[in-house]
C-alpha cells in the first residue's frame, strides 16, 4: 500500500519565496547551442551573479532571502527485500520527523542527533511529491530564464537514480524528476515559438563523454570569460518536441552508459550522470516589437532581435558518496578514488562557499563544478536531494551523507533559528502594533478635543443666541408698549382738552341762556365720552394679548435655554468616557513598551552569548570551521545532551531556555494565528528534547498544550501540540498529569476531527505512550483511549497503524504483567474494546514496524488465560503459532512458543487439532 503523505505543499519553507531573487537581469546561457552565434545577437546584462557570491546586483534586498541558498532534501530509501528478511529495525536508528522537518539518528541508546532539512522525505513518499518539493521550483525558475540545477548525494544504493531517472514505464507513478520536469518544461513552451534542447554526459575521471554519441568521449567545457556562460560546444544537443522523444533519448544515454562502463571496466555508481536541458522561449511582446527591458533599441533596426528568454536546467545523478578508501580498496582504482574523492569534495567545497555567502566559489577545482559554474548558487536556484539507506549497517555512511547535507544547510540553520525565535522579528511586529496604536490613540484624542470644543462652541453660539432673541424680543415688547401706551395718554389727554374746551363754550353759551339747565347739557355731553372708553378698553385688551404672546415667547426661549443645557450634560458624559478610553489606550501602550523593551533586552542577551560561543568555538577549532558552526548549532538544538562537563557551552542552553521557555508558552495563547503556530512549534521543538520537558511542564507548557487541543480548530496546531504532547508522555509524571487534565478525551476528539494522517499519527503516539502505565490502564479504557486508537485505524497510513500497534502492545504488557501479578481477572479490556480482530487482520502486514508490535501484542494477551478461549475463536492462537515459527526475532519467537505451551486452553485447542508445535 503507497502512502503519500503529502500535504501537497510545494513552497520552501524558509529563506526566499519563490522568485523573490529573480532580477530582471537575464543570466541565461547558452550552454553549447548550436545557435550560439544567434544568441549572441541578444544583448544580456549577463554577469557573473550566477557565480554565487551574489555581491552586486540584486543583494541589495537584504535579508529577504540568502543568495546562493542550496535548498536540501533528505529522502529515505524503502526497505528492500533482503533488508526486510534481515529485519532492520531502522527505527531504532533513524527517525524522520517530516512534519518538524527533523530527522533524528541515534548515537547509541542514550544520545540523539537532530538535524533540520528543508524537506524530510520518508520512505513513504511518492516520486510526485519528491518532484514538487525538490525540482519543481527549479524547474519553473527555468522556465522564466534562469538557470538551475537538482543534485541526488548519497551512498550508492539509496535510490539517486530512482530518485532522478526513473522512468516509470510500467508504473507512471515511478517517474523521477528528469521525466516530471520535462513534461512540466513541455506543457509550458509553445513548440513554434520556444525550444528545447538536452545533452546527456557522463564525467568520469575528470573527463566529459557524450552518453548521447560515444564516440565523442572527451568533450571540452568552454566558459564564456565575459558573461561566465558555460558551454560544451562538443557536446550533442538533441531537439526535444515530445515527452516520447525525450524518453527514447534517456534510455539510448542509459545503454551508452552501460556500455562504457562496461569497456572501462567499471560500475556507473563511480560517474557522475549529467542531463542539461536548454529551454529557449521567445517572448510575445506588444506589435512584435521587443520588450523595453532588452535595451537594445539600437540594435533592433538591423538585426530585429525577438527578445529570447533562456534557462539551463542542469540534473546531475552523482556518483556514490561512499568513502573512498584511498589504497583502491572495494576494487577503486587509486585514479579513480582520487578523481570521484576531487569532484565530490569540490562540489561540497562549493556547497559550503555558497552557503557561507563567501565571495570566492572555487568553481575551478574540478570540471564537475566547472560544469555548474553558470548554474549554481548566484540567482540559480539549487536543490539537493541527499539519499540515505534504511541499513543501520550503513550507519557510517549515512552519517556522513547527512552532514553533507547538513553543510549545505548551514546559513538556512542560522536563518531558521532565527525564524524560530525571532524575537528581533516579533520585536519588530509589536513596534509596528504599537506605533499604529499610538498614531491612532493621537488621531482619536485629536479628533476627541475638536470635538468637544465644536459642542461646546456651539453649545455657546446657541444660548447666546437664544438669550440674545430674548432680550431683543423683550426689549421690543417694551419699547412698543411704551409707544402704545404713550399714543394712548397722548390721544386721551388730547380728546379730555379738546372735550374740556367744547364743554366750556357750551357752558358759556347756555350760562348765557338760562343758568339753570345744566343737567340736560351735561348728559348730552357724556356720549362721546363713553365711546373713548370703549375704545380704550379694547387697545387695553389688546395690550393684554400681546402681553401674554411674549409671556409665551418668553416661555419658549427659557424651554429651548434647559434643552441645551441637557445637551451639554451629556457631552460632558461622553467626555468622560472618551477619556477612561483613552487612559486604558495609554496603558496598553505602557504594557506593550514593557514587552518590547523586555524582548530588546532578551535577544541582546541570546545574540551577545550566541556571539561569544561561537568566537570560542572559532578559536578551538578554526580550522574546521564547519564543525564548529555545527556544533554551535546542534548545542542550540540540543542543550543538555551535549559534553554536559564543559562549562562553557552551558549558559548558552542555560539562556536558550530561561529565555525562550516563558515567552513562548505566553505566546501560546496569542491572538494572531501565526504566532501560536510558531508558538507551539517552538514549544514542540523543545519537548522533542528530554532534557527541556520537565521545565515545560513545571513552566505550565503542557496545561497550555491541552487547551490548544481544546480550544483551536487549526489543525496544524492539533499536530504539533499532539507531538509536542506525544513526546512530554514518555515520562510516567507527565502522563498522569495528562491524563488528570483530561487528555484522553481531548486526545480522542482530536482524532476524531484529524484529516492529516500525520495528525492522526501524533495523537495515536501520545496515546500509545499512556497505553504504557500500569496505573492508568482502566481510567484510560473507561475515558475511550482504546475506542480512539482503534478509530484512527481507518486512516490507514503505516505511520498511524504503527502507533496504534505500539499503543495496544503497551496496553496489552500493562495487563499481562498485571494479571501474573493476579491484579487482573477476566478478559483483556482489549478484547471487550473488539481489537482483536484488528490484530488478526494485521498481523501478517508487511511492514515491520506495525508487525513487531502485533506479535508482541499477541504474546502478552496470550499470557492471560482469560483471553485464550476468545483467542481461539478469532484465530489469534493461529497467528500464535505463525510467530512461534517464522518470527525474524528469536525472542518473540519463544515468547510465543512459551505462552502456547503453557496455556491449557492453548494446549487442548492445539492437541484436537493435532498441531505439533514442538
Ligand atoms: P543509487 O542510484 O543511489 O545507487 P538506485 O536509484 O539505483 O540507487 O536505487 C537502488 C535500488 O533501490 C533500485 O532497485 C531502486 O529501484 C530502489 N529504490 C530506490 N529508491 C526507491 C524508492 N523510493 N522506492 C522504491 N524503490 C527504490
Ligand atoms: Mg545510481
Amino acid at each position: 500500500m503507497s502512502a503519500s503523505s503529502g500535504t501537497g505543499a510545494v513552497n520552501y519553507r524558509n529563506g526566499t519565496q519563490r522568485g523573490s531573487l529573480r532580477t530582471q537581469s537575464s543570466n541565461s546561457t547558452s550552454a553549447g547551442q548550436k545557435s550560439s552565434l544567434k544568441s549572441k545577437s541578444v544583448l544580456r546584462k549577463s554577469s557573473p551573479a550566477a557565480l554565487g557570491g551574489g555581491s552586486s546586483k540584486g543583494g541589495s534586498g537584504g535579508d529577504a532571502g540568502v543568495p546562493g541558498r542550496v535548498r536540501v532534501a533528505v529522502r529515505l530509501r524503502p526497505r528492500n527485500g533482503e533488508e526486510m528478511i534481515a529485519d532492520a529495525d531502522f527505527a531504532d536508528c533513524v527517525e524522520l520527523q517530516p512534519e518538524l522537518k527533523r530527522l533524528k539518528l541515534r548515537k547509541n541508546n542514550w544520545d540523539t542527533d537532530t538535524f533540520e532539512f528543508d524537506e524530510v522525505l520518508t520512505e513513504y513518499s511518492s516520486q510526485k511529491r519528491v518532484y514538487e518539493v525538490v525540482a519543481k521550483p527549479v524547474v519553473e525558475g527555468v522556465l522564466d530564464g534562469y538557470n538551475g540545477t537538482i543534485m541526488a548525494y548519497g551512498q550508492t544504493g539509496t535510490g539517486k537514480t530512482y530518485t532522478l531517472g526513473q522512468l516509470g514505464e510500467e508504473d507512471v507513478a515511478d517517474r523521477g524528476i528528469m521525466v516530471r520536469a520535462m513534461e512540466d518544461i513541455l506543457a509550458e513552451v509553445s513548440l513554434e515559438m520556444d525550444s528545447i534542447s538536452v545533452s546527456y554526459l557522463q564525467l568520469y575521471m575528470e573527463t566529459v563523454q557524450d552518453l548521447l554519441d560515444p564516440a565523442n568521449d572527451n568533450i571540452a567545457i568552454v566558459e564564456d570569460p565575459k558573461s561566465g556562460d558555460v558551454s560544451l560546444p562538443g557536446a550533442t544537443l538533441v531537439d526535444i518536441r515530445d515527452q516520447q522523444s525525450f524518453l527514447e533519448l534517456l534510455q539510448l544515454g542509459e545503454a551508452h552508459r552501460f556500455a562504457a562502463n562496461t569497456k572501462l571496466n567499471t560500475e556507473s555508481s563511480r560517474s557522475h550522470a549529467i542531463l542539461m536541458v536548454n529551454v529557449r522561449r521567445s517572448l510575445k511582446t506588444r506589435d512584435g516589437l521587443p520588450s523595453e527591458s532588452s535595451g537594445n533599441s539600437h540594435m533592433t533596426k538591423t538585426l530585429k532581435p525577438p527578445v529570447v528568454r533562456k534557462g539551463k536546467l542542469v540534473v546531475v545523478d552523482l556518483a556514490g558518496s561512499e568513502r573512498i578508501n584511498k589504497s583502491g580498496s572495494e576494487g577503486h582504482t587509486l585514479e579513480e578514488a582520487k578523481s570521484i574523492n576531487l569532484s565530490l569534495s569540490a562540489l561540497g567545497k562549493c556547497i559550503n562557499a555558497l552557503a557561507e555567502n563567501s565571495s570566492h566559489v572555487p568553481f575551478r577545482d574540478s570540471k564537475l563544478t566547472r560544469l555548474l559554474r553558470d548554474s549554481f548558487g548566484g540567482t540559480a536556484r539549487t536543490s539537493l536531494v541527499i539519499t540515505i539507506g534504511p541499513s543501520p549497517r550503513h550507519r557510517g555512511e549515512t552519517t556522513s551523507t547527512i552532514m553533507f547535507g547538513q553543510r549545505a544547510m548551514k546559513v538556512e540553520n542560522m536563518v531558521k533559528l532565527k525564524e524560530e525565535f525571532d524575537y528581533k522579528s516579533l520585536s519588530r511586529r509589536l513596534e509596528v502594533q504599537l506605533d499604529n496604536l499610538i498614531e491612532e490613540n493621537e488621531r482619536q484624542q485629536k479628533a476627541f478635543v475638536d470635538e468637544i470644543e465644536r459642542i461646546t462652541v456651539e453649545a455657546h453660539n446657541q444660548i447666546s443666541e437664544a438669550e440674545k432673541r430674548y432680550a431683543n424680543a423683550l426689549e421690543e415688547e417694551k419699547l412698543r408698549y411704551q409707544n402704545d401706551y404713550m399714543e394712548s395718554i397722548k390721544k386721551l389727554e388730547e380728546n379730555w382738552s379738546k372735550n374740556q374746551k367744547k364743554l366750556a363754550a357750551e357752558r358759556f353759551a347756555l350760562g348765557e341762556k338760562n343758568g339753570l339747565d345744566i343737567t340736560s347739557n351735561g348728559n348730552r355731553s357724556i356720549a362721546p365720552a363713553l365711546e373713548e372708553v370703549s375704545e380704550l378698553k379694547m387697545l387695553l385688551q389688546k395690550e393684554a394679548q400681546l402681553k401674554m404672546a411674549a409671556e409665551e415667547e418668553v416661555n419658549r426661549l427659557q424651554h429651548q435655554l434647559a434643552e441645551l443645557k441637557k445637551v451639554e450634560v451629556s457631552g460632558n458624559s461622553e467626555i468622560m468616557r472618551l477619556h477612561k478610553m483613552l487612559e486604558n489606550e495609554t496603558q496598553q501602550k505602557e504594557k506593550l513598551e514593557g514587552e518590547i523593551a523586555t524582548l530588546h533586552t532578551q535577544l541582546l542577551q541570546l545574540s551577545l552569548t550566541a556571539d561569544e560561543t561561537r568566537r570560542n568555538l572559532e578559536k578551538h577549532g578554526s580550522e574546521k570551521n564547519s564543525g564548529a558552526l555545527d556544533s554551535f548549532m546542534s548545542q542550540l538544538r540540543l542543550p543538555q545532551i551535549q559534553d554536559p562537563g564543559n562549562a562553557e557551552k552551558q549558559p548558552v542552553a542555560r539562556l536558550f531556555e530561561q529565555v525562550g521557555l516563558q515567552r513562548i508558552l505566553s505566546l501560546l495563547e496569542a491572538e494572531d494565528a501565526d504566532v501560536r503556530i510558531h508558538a507551539v512549534k517552538v514549544v514542540a521543538n523543545l519537548a522533542a528534547e528530554e532534557a527541556n520537558q520537565q521545565q515545560i511542564v513545571e513552566a505550565g507548557g503542557l496545561t497550555s498544550l491541552l487547551m490548544l487541543l481544546r480550544n483551536t480548530e487549526d489543525e496544524t496546531i492539533h499536530r504539533v501540540a499532539a507531538g509536542a504532547i506525544a513526546n512530554l508522555a514518555m515520562n510516567e509524571t507527565n502522563q498522569e498529569l495528562i491524563m488528570d487534565q483530561g487528555g484522553i478525551g481531548l486526545l480522542s476528539s482530536t482524532a476524531a476531527n484529524a484529516q492529516d494522517p500525520q495528525t492522526l499519527r501524533m495523537v495515536a503516539g501520545a496515546i500509545a505512550n499512556l497505553c504504557g502505565n500500569d496505573k492508568l490502564q482502566t481510567k484510560l479504557r473507561s475515558e475511550g483511549g482504546i475506542a480512539a486508537l482503534l478509530g484512527m485505524v481507518r486512516c490507514g497510513h503505516p505511520d498511524v497503524l504503527a502507533q496504534v500497534a505500539r499503543g495496544i502492545a503497551n496496553f496489552a504488557k500493562c495487563e499481562s504483567r498485571a494479571s501474573t501479578q493476579g491484579t487482573k481477572r477476566g478478559k483483556s479490556l482489549l478484547i471487550e474494546d473488539g481489537a482483536l480482530s484488528w490484530i488478526v487482520q494485521n498481523a501478517k502486514t508487511e511492514t515491520s514496524a506495525i508487525r513487531r508490535h502485533i506479535e508482541l501484542a499477541l504474546c502478552h494477551l496470550a499470557q492471560h488465560e482469560g483471553n485464550a478461549k476468545e483467542m481461539v475463536k478469532e484465530g489469534a492462537m493461529w497467528e500464535l503459532v505463525r510467530i512461534s515459527r517464522d518470527c525474524s526475532r528469536e525472542d518473540i519467537r519463544s515468547l510465543a512458543h512459551r505462552t502456547l505451551t503453557s496455556s491449557p486452553t492453548f494446549l487442548t485447542e492445539l492437541r484436537r487439532l493435532r498441531v505439533d508445535i514442538r
